[in-house]
């Protein structure tokens, strides 16, 4: 854990949950599993994202927020493909989509079932689900 966010020159961090400035030293940081997050750099930490909050208490909420968040595979392997995608704009095949997102073509194309529903739902009005 050598990148840690404090060398932001003078400007403080902001509480996940209530977007307050935390002091230095009053940061609580936790990890949740949350299906919808894709890490910038490294992808094995997909679906563990790190949270600060401006206290233990605050930490306690966000890591209850989550925990109650469905963590949904299909979506996870989504946000793989997309990264991805996003550093081969020029297209991908299969197999090279399978080695860049880390997935096998089963995976792969459950995700797009998956983000093929999803879309098919939000376009569908209301979030009523059945
Ligand atoms: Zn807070």
């Amino acid at each position: 854990m050598d990148h840690a966010p404090e060398q932001t020159a003078g400007l403080p961090n902001l509480g996940d949950l209530c977007r307050k400035a935390i002091f230095p030293g009053q940061a609580a940081y936790g990890q949740v599993r949350d299906s919808s997050y894709d890490d910038p750099v490294d992808p094995a930490q997909d679906g563990n994202r790190l949270v600060i909050a401006c206290s233990a208490e605050h930490l306690g909420e966000l890591q209850q927020h989550y925990r109650q968040r469905p963590f949904n595979r299909e979506e996870l392997w989504t946000r793989k493909i997309d990264r991805a995608m996003r550093q081969h704009p020029e297209g991908l095949g299969l197999e090279q989509l399978e080695k860049e997102s880390g997935l096998n073509a089963l995976q792969i194309e459950a995700a797009t079932t998956w983000q093929l529903q999803s879309d098919r739902a939000r376009g569908g009005g209301s979030a009523d689900s059945q």
